[in-house]
This record gives structure tokens, C-alpha cells and sequence, in this order.
């Protein structure tokens, strides 16, 4: 097999880089040197460790450009989007440098004695990311796990390597002492499988599809290791007779075709009030009609290609055996470009209404009254995230609070903030990231009581 993997520009689909990736054997040794590493990153002063991950943030601040463009190259995200995603990264090492000098346990009363509590690190930690979001997502399950002071080995996804690799090198030239962070570029089934087989790694933090979350979830249960699974979903969008349809027709594009689809949050089912449906689609039309989908370094971008070939024709697949209304441009040529494109479900039984597509699709259905809208936005097996449209705010958290999802907004689309929590429920993955309480899955509660009583 070959040792090194072409890291391909979607957007040309010419090859940037050849990246080794690591064997089985090396992922030992790496895992070996955070074992090693361990002690001295728990002992590093709390206010010490806060300030080494404020210059690690600083330093993104200052390569935010590079990093951007690299992302433009390794995964075909638009400038736009990969500047902010570097400037979330810089954000979330910023929001998890506080943590180190608020690792806060309790004191609990008990009688006879003083019973405190301690957030203990829980050692080596395996962060295992996907292509989509390769640098966010990474930073989510490292910052906060380097803040509680475990050391980290994190493998980046095959087809986008290079931002990891980018940031373990500013972590380096950060300070952050060696073997605390290592990113190893490597095959899932080699240095994925084994970093969740390893007995010395304590926890797997894993982003990525739900069919792998299932295998990883299996093979932990043998150590009854530690894990987080952010998986997979297929979010609806949920639009009342009530709403504001022009704003909620103008944004739904940008709910599901942002990152050309290829987001776990991405809202690829919008249900509508019947009343409403045949309006909302006149006013959709145009809307897809005017994403931009071009060259994803120029400014102007909205939406670039897929990520692979291979992608290309699994999107490809569900939309052939579908109804198109309507769809969006791309351009032709070189890259794995493909369309916007809004299909209309008439069953809920479909492929497309009922798998995770990761592409550029959405369908739209019809619904009659709240209750139908709860039914048929839980009728799936994911629960990630969803939007609920409408000016009733008594609706609106009533649909937020039936509605199974983890993150839920409400006359807007975002998902994602660095300060509240994000995780999925039902097989949309276990576990919480982001917000106040990320530290929690990466330490674990330890409780001494010291007796008073003579
Ligand atoms: P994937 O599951 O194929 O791969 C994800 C990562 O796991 C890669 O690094 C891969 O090399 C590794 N891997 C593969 N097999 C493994 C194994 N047996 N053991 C250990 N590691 C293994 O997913 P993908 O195709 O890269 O990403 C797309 C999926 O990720 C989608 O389903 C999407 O919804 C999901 N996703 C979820 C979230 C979320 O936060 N919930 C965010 C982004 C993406």
C-alpha cells in the first residue's frame, strides 16, 4: 500500500501535496511520546498553560491568511468561509485558555469530614476528524482537551491534511512542549483504528460519519473508553404559515448549500405549511438561482465544489432518482463541481429525503398543522440541528422543545457558536463540544474525602 496520500484541489483537480501517512507502528510511537508528555503538561502551572495557548491562538491570528488559503486548496471552501474558520480557530484557543484557571472542583458538606472534588486530565486523548471543517472541527476537541491538560495526538482526514499539520507547527513555534500535540496524518482503519484500540489512549474524540461512530462506539466498549461522537444529520427546516417567507425563502439556501452541502448541520429538508408552499417555492427559486458558485478563492464565492470525485457521483446518485424543481449553476471544466439543486419529496420514503446526502441538495415537502411539522421533522434517525420559522413565539419553543435535535434556531440558521454547546442526539453522535461545559469530556471527577473527626 502506497505511504503517501495526494492531497487534491476539488476546486482543479490538480494535486497540491503528498502527504506519508503514518503506519500502525508510528501511531505507537506517537502515542508512546504523549504518554511521556503527559506529566509534565498536567504539572505546567495553571496561569502558565493559559498563557501558552493564548500565543498558540496569537499565532493563528497572525498566519489566519496562510491558513485560509490553504484551506481554499485542500478542501475547496470559498476565502470567506476559511478566513472565518481560522478565526475560530484563534477564537476557540482564546475561550479554552481561560479554562486552565477555572478548573474549578467542589466542596461538598458532608459529616465528619471535608469532601472535595478535582478535574483530573484523563491522559492521551485521540482527536480523529473528517474532510469537511478539517481546522475547526479539530480545534473543538483539542483546545479544550490541551486546556485540562491531557496531550493530544489528533489524526486529520486523508483528503485535507494540511491545516492540521499547519497548526501543529504554530503549536510548536507557540511553545506548547513537545509530544503535548501531535498531528498525524494517517489512514482511517491504520492510525484511526489504532489510536481507538490503543490501551494508553484514553479517550476518542471522533467527528465524522455515523456508519464509522457505530465501528468506533464497538471497538471503545472493549476498554470502556472514553468517547465523543459527532456524527451525522439531516436536519429540517421548518417554515410556518406565519413566518417571515421572504427572509426564510433568502436564507435557506445558505442553510444547506454553505461548504457545497457538505455540513453535518446542514438543513437539507425544509418542510412548509401547505399554505404557504407553493409561495415559498416561488420565492425559493430565484434564491438558489443567485448562489454563486464559483472559484472558491475569488471574494465573491458563496459555494465551491464537492470534495472528490467520488463524492461527485455518490451526490449525483441520489438526485437521478429523484423529482428536480429547480437548480442553481457551476461552473464546468476541471474539479468536482455540482450544482444547487432542490428536489421535491413526495412520499418521505425517498433516499434523498431520508439519507445523509452531503452535497449540494435539498428537498422540500409539505406539511398540514404543528403536530404534522414535529412528526415529520423527528421521522429520521439523525438529531443534529434544525430552524424553525415563525413570528409566534409560543410556537416556537414548543416546536424547539419537541423537536429531537441538539441544536435548534430559531428565525435564523446558526448552529454553531463557540460559546454554547454542539453535539447531536439519537445516532447524530454522544456528548456535548464547545460552551462553558467542554472540560467535562475531558476530565473526570475525582472525590477525596479527609476526615476531621479524632
Ligand atoms: P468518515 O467517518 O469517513 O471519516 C472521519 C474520520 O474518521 C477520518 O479522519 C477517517 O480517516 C477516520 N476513520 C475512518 N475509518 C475509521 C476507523 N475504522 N477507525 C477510526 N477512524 C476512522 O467521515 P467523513 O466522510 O470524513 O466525514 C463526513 C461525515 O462526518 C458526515 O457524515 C458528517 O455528517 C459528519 N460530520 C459530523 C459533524 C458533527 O459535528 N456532528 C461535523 C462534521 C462532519
Amino acid at each position: 500500500m502506497t505511504r503517501t496520500q495526494d492531497v487534491i484541489n476539488p476546486a482543479t483537480g490538480e494535486v497540491v501535496a503528498a502527504v506519508p501517512m503514518a503506519s500502525v507502528e508510528e501511531t505507537d510511537a506517537a502515542v508512546a511520546t504523549a504518554v511521556a508528555a503527559f506529566p509534565a503538561w498536567r504539572a505546567v502551572a495553571p496561569g502558565d498553560r493559559a498563557r501558552l495557548l493564548r500565543r498558540f491562538a496569537d499565532l493563528v491570528d497572525e498566519h489566519r491568511e496562510e491558513l485560509a488559503a490553504l484551506e481554499v486548496r485542500d478542501a475547496g471552501h470559498t476565502i470567506r468561509n476559511a478566513r472565518w474558520e481560522a478565526g475560530n480557530v484563534r477564537d476557540v484557543l482564546h475561550y479554552y485558555a481561560a479554562a486552565p484557571e477555572r478548573l474549578f472542583g467542589r466542596q461538598i458538606p458532608v459529616p465528619g469530614g471535608l469532601d472535595v472534588t478535582f478535574a483530573e486530565p484523563l491522559g492521551v486523548v485521540g482527536v480523529i476528524v473528517p474532510w469537511n471543517f478539517p481546522m475547526t472541527i479539530a480545534t473543538w476537541g483539542f483546545a479544550p482537551a490541551l486546556a485540562a491538560g491531557n496531550t493530544v495526538v489528533l489524526k486529520p482526514a486523508e483528503l485535507t491534511p494540511l491545516t492540521a499539520i499547519r497548526l501543529g507547527e504554530l503549536a510548536t513555534a507557540a511553545g506548547i512542549p513537545e509530544g503535548v500535540f501531535q498531528v498525524l496524518p494517517g489512514r482511517g482503519a491504520e492510525v484511526g483504528g489504532r489510536l481507538v484500540e490503543h490501551p494508553d489512549v484514553r479517550k476518542i474524540c471522533f467527528t465524522g460519519s455515523s456508519r464509522v461512530g457505530r465501528s468506533i462506539m464497538a471497538s471503545a466498549a472493549r476498554r470502556v473508553k472514553r468517547l465523543t461522537l459527532e456524527l451525522g444529520g439531516k436536519s429540517a427546516n421548518i417554515v410556518f404559515a406565519d413566518a417571515d417567507l421572504e427572509r426564510a425563502a433568502a436564507t435557506a439556501p445558505y442553510a444547506v448549500f454553505d461548504n457545497a452541502g457538505q455540513d453535518c448541520c446542514a438543513r437539507s429538508r425544509i418542510l412548509v405549511q401547505r399554505e404557504v408552499y407553493d409561495r415559498f417555492l416561488d420565492l425559493l427559486e430565484p434564491a438558489v438561482a443567485a448562489v454563486r458558485v464559483e472559484d472558491p478563492t475569488r471574494e465573491t464565492s458563496e459555494m465551491g465544489p464537492l470534495i472528490s470525485a467520488e463524492r461527485l457521483e455518490t451526490v449525483a446518485s441520489y438526485v437521478d432518482e429523484s423529482e428536480v424543481a429547480f437548480r442553481g449553476g457551476c461552473p464546468d471544466g476541471p474539479g468536482f463541481w455540482y450544482p444547487p439543486t432542490v428536489l421535491l419529496a413526495a412520499t418521505g420514503a425517498e433516499r434523498s429525503w431520508r439519507e445523509e446526502i452531503f452535497g449540494p441538495v435539498v428537498s422540500v415537502m409539505p406539511f398540514t398543522d404543528e403536530a404534522d411539522a414535529v412528526r415529520l421533522a423527528n421521522d429520521t434517525e439523525y438529531g443534529l440541528s434544525g430552524s424553525i420559522w415563525t413570528r409566534d413565539v409560543g410556537r416556537a419553543l414548543r416546536v424547539s422543545r419537541a423537536v429531537e435535535a441538539g441544536n435548534l434556531s430559531v428565525n435564523s440558521h446558526s448552529s454553531v457558536r463557540y460559546w454554547t454547546p454542539f453535539g447531536g442526539v439519537k445516532q447524530s453522535g454522544l456528548g456535548r463540544e464547545l460552551g462553558p461545559d467542554a472540560l467535562t469530556a475531558f476530565t473526570e471527577t475525582k472525590n477525596v474525602f479527609i476526615a476531621t473527626e479524632e
